[in-house]
């Protein structure tokens, strides 16, 4: 029997992954130098094909880590001098700001309730604020925030960094990057790919004020913005990276984008819409983000009642289909589902008549 994962993160890989694979073992992919030009050449065509299908301009450099928690320490690392201030609303935008803290930051945040979003027309930032972070899409309760709400805040704010976490978002979240500093994912949540490396976006002002920090503040050693930025301009990277992430990571782009960004976004805000559905029919399930222009397209978050989550697991175990189970403290009260592009709407349909029949 065929397993398909719908896990929130690593989950099921992208249909064309294997292919990729193969052909990267059988040109020596893993054993080429990270300074020869075969390598510059995939940094290039990696680079291009993100920009490409993120619309990502030319003001903003692409730097490659190892994951996205090593981008919002780099990020703060590199941004913040002492003040950040940071939207919580589940575990992935609290371990941002808990990042602050350990980095010996001022941050504060601004939380609501697990599975609520922000009324950020209500927002004042404290005047001192030198980078704002916003988790786009929190995996652990299923709540994505409009990305209009986003550009209303920082047109109010323009002077401060933006920060944006779209790990479990992206590809479908479109980002306007003309109002956006810094943006972060990993490679093994929506692009399907295996997990080990992480994509960070920074403009030129995120930058310049890593070069003002150097001066007075450590911003840390051979992944500084200054560091990555220096050898991302000739197509590499201070370390060894993963390179084989990289090669599958460009490879898979140009797969995405035959199909178009457009009806990749159509077809997962589809097969949303029937989980959603599902859901609420379900006797046992219940959206756990209530406010509707809140619920995450990509990761859907239900509350179990009257069932034992182990049941529900376990029963579509069977069938082949791996779900997660809730985050954290949410472990036998909730499920997750992912709805990434690696996630036909056929795979989808199957799940939901397994999930009608519990
Ligand atoms: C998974 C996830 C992260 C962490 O990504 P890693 O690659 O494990 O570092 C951060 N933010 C969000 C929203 C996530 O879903």
């Amino acid at each position: 029997m065929k397993t398909i994962y719908f896990t929130p993160g690593p989950s099921q890989l992208y249909p064309t992954v294997k292919r990729h694979m193969i052909h990267a073992l059988n040109h020596n992919i893993g054993s080429i130098s990270h300074r020869s030009n075969l390598f510059q050449k995939i940094f290039q065509e990696t680079t291009d094909s993100l920009r490409q299908l993120l619309q990502i301009p030319q003001t903003h450099s692409i730097f490659f880590l190892s994951s996205s928690l090593e981008s919002m320490e780099r990020i703060i690392q590199n941004c913040v001098k002492t003040n950040s201030v940071h939207f919580v609303n589940g575990a992935f935008s609290r371990k941002f700001y808990e990042i602050a803290l350990q980095l010996d930051k001022k941050p504060q945040k601004i939380e609501v309730a697990d599975g609520n979003g922000f009324s950020f027309q209500s927002i004042t930032l404290p005047s001192e604020t030198e980078l704002v972070c916003i988790t786009q899409n929190e995996t652990s309760t299923g709540v994505q925030l409009p990305m209009e709400d986003i550009y209303y805040l920082k047109k109010k704010y323009p002077n401060v960094l933006f920060a944006l976490d779209i790990v479990s978002s992206a590809p479908y979240v479109s980002v306007d990057y003309s109002k956006i500093d810094i943006s972060f994912f990993s490679v093994q949540k929506g692009f399907g790919l295996p997990s080990g490396l992480g994509v960070l976006i920074v403009n030129e002002k995120a930058i310049q004020k890593s070069h003002m920090l150097s001066k007075t503040d450590s911003i840390g050693s051979y992944h500084s913005f200054i560091e990555l930025k220096k050898m991302a301009d000739i197509y590499q990277t201070p370390e060894t990276p993963n390179v084989l992430g990289l090669y599958l990571l460009g490879k898979v782009c140009k797969d995405i984008l035959k199909k178009g960004l457009k009806s990749l976004q159509i077809q997962t805000d589809k097969k949303a819409q029937l989980l959603y559905s599902t859901i609420d029919k379900s006797r046992y399930l219940k959206p756990f983000v209530q406010n509707k222009s809140f619920q995450s397209a990509t990761t859907i978050v239900a509350n179990i009642t009257n069932i034992q989550s182990k049941y529900i697991i376990g029963t579509l175990n069977k069938k082949g289909f791996v779900i997660g189970k809730g985050y954290g403290k949410y472990k036998n009260h909730q499920i997750r589902i992912a709805n990434f592009p690696a996630h036909s709407l056929k795979m989808i349909a199957k799940l939901c008549s397994s999930l009608n029949e519990i």
